[in-house]
């Protein structure tokens, strides 16, 4: 039996974008997908300039841009429509390359992303066969696959299986990870509408209607897209709620059926929870499967791309031979942490919308505020792991943290479109180019990539693949000896014109 390097169960946005990231790096790759269609229930309607860099990775940024829409940001108001609370996103450019926000509609996204994974000859999707079991020896995984509509079962084996399976995901009862819990359980309706006839009224910010009652939020999509999602007393029967005339009664101080079509609506209960183990020898957890969030800051799905990113060229580097497999031990390491911090902030978002009565409504997010108010969004930093450990003369607030994208010359391109997806050193010891697997930048050469250096107060920099700062240095002596070991077998590294800012 063929043994793939990869299987990963469930092709939603984080399988997706894994397969690609896995694909890209000629591992072959196995999809088991349950359904044969897309998901078409309202989920996702955000994402950042972090996850626009992802796509753009993965050579679908093109082709999304003209169907997503920038985002100019959140408003907090009171029931007399007072604004308790801004958080507006920069319409600029962001270090990332990108725009701070977007609005999307997630099955197009989902679309591109299987599309660009019908280009790869090394990807087998499999769709309409649910995994029933998964077992592992200590050299490869056995899955098994079955189909509903044909009532027949098919093994596969794979070196790792990734587990992307969603907020049920069976992956993580097998492995038998528990779940941290931190407590916020809500059901919502969620409603999207198609407009009939222009609202510009309606706004193009998203609004967060903070009513003690009923707190709603009113997004803006794509195109003529536009979201409620309601919160539903305990006593209201799921079936009574979902029914188009109590919809259109919901929905009429802002709208009517004259003006919009129903697209869809579903009721979902918003939760909390972290997997507490990511990983059990081969198989690994990603996406939904490892954690779930209340949507209130539209990172869901991003976190879910984040672990993606994090994983795929681990298991590259691992299954290439270039790393030993103890580098898979950072994923969860790094990712864990960062994804709860998404979370518990998503709970104090979900906190502001519930308690305006509250005079200490803002003070759970009062780190997160600007001098005049305004909500910032959070950037943490990865989790402490065998690559993320600082050196005292590194600059250790960037470390861990996404590196900004600069342009490169001749041709003023985006770095990454430049290096692809492998590790960039930026150092003064080479020229500009490909060696050994790792693309070098040289400062001298290049003016933007000089000044990245000079803002972080840094002679030397590392950025991961996952385009994460891995290391931040005053020297490129510094710097080489934070490079991970399958970083340093050319023995040219040493042979660096020492550099230094003091
Ligand atoms: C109302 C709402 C609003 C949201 N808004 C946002 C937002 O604005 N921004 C954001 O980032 N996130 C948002 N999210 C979250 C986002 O939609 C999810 O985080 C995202 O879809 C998770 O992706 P995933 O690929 O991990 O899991 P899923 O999309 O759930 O995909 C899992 C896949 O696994 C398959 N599967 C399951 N079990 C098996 C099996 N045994 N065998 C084979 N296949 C299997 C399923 O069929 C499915 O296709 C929102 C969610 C909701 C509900």
């Amino acid at each position: 039996m063929k043994v793939f390097d990869t299987a990963i169960i469930g092709l939603g946005p984080t399988g997706a974008t894994l397969a690609n990231l896995l694909a890209m790096q000629g591992l072959s790759v196995l999809v088991l997908e349950r359904e044969s269609q897309i998901y078409n229930l309202p989920r996702a309607v955000h994402f950042d300039d972090e996850i626009m860099r992802v796509f753009q990775n993965i050579g679908i940024a093109d082709e999304l841009l003209p169907l997503v829409r920038v985002n100019p940001g959140m408003k907090f108001v009171d029931s007399d429509n007072n604004l308790l609370l801004d958080w507006p996103r920069p319409q600029e450019i962001t270090p990332q390359g990108w725009n701070a926000s977007y609005r999307l509609h997630q099955p197009d996204l989902e679309r591109l992303l299987r599309k660009r994974l019908e280009s790869y000859d090394n990807v087998l999707v499999k769709t309409g066969g649910r995994v029933a079991s998964i077992d592992q020896t200590g050299t490869s995984v056995e899955l098994l696959a079955h189909s509903v509509s044909t009532d027949t079962s098919e093994k596969y084996r794979a070196q790792y299986v990734i587990g992307c399976d969603g907020a049920n995901s069976q992956t993580r009862t097998i492995i038998q990870s528990e779940l941290d819990d931190y407590g916020f359980q809500e059901r919502w309706l969620v409603i999207d509408l198609i407009l009939k006839k222009p609202r510009p009224d309606l706004g193009d910010h998203s609004i967060q209607f903070c009513l003690p009652d009923r707190p709603m939020t009113y997004c803006r999509g794509p195109g003529k897209r536009r979201r409620w999602e309601i919160t539903l007393m305990d006593s209201e029967d799921e079936k009574y709620v979902t029914k188009p005339d109590h919809i259109w009664s919901l929905l009429r101080p802002w709208i009517t059926s004259d003006e919009a079509e129903l697209e869809r609506r579903a009721v979902y209960t918003f939760k909390s929870q972290v997997a507490r183990e990511w990983r059990r020898g081969r198989i690994f957890l990603a996406g939904d499967a490892a954690h779930v969030t209340p949507p209130f800051l539209g990172q869901g799905m991003c976190i879910g791309i984040r672990d993606a990113f994090n994983l795929a060229w681990k298991l590259g580097s691992v299954i290439n031979q270039e790393a030993d497999s103890s580098l898979l031990e950072s994923y969860e390491d790094e990712r864990s942490s960062h994804a709860r911090a998404y979370v518990k902030m998503a709970i104090k978002i979900g906190k502001i919308i519930h308690s305006v009565k509250s005079n200490n409504v803002l003070t759970d997010v009062s780190e997160h505020q600007t001098a005049s108010g305004e909500l910032r969004s959070i950037a943490p930093k990865l989790g402490s792991s065998s690559l993320t450990a600082t050196q005292p003369d590194s600059n250790t607030n960037v470390e861990g943290r996404p590196a900004p994208q600069f342009r490169i010359q001749p041709g003023n391109r985006l770095l990454d479109d430049v290096s692809g997806y492998r590790h960039v050193i930026i150092s003064d010891t080479r020229p500009v180019g490909l060696k050994d697997g790792v693309f070098w930048i040289n400062p001298r050469r290049q003016s933007e990539a000089s000044s990245l250096l000079e803002d972080l107060e840094i002679a030397a920099a590392w950025i991961r693949p996952d385009r994460y700062m891995g290391a931040a240095t005053k020297s490129m002596p510094e710097l080489y000896k934070r490079l991970p070991k399958f970083l340093k077998t050319n023995e040219e590294y040493g042979d660096y014109n020492e550099t230094s800012i003091s």
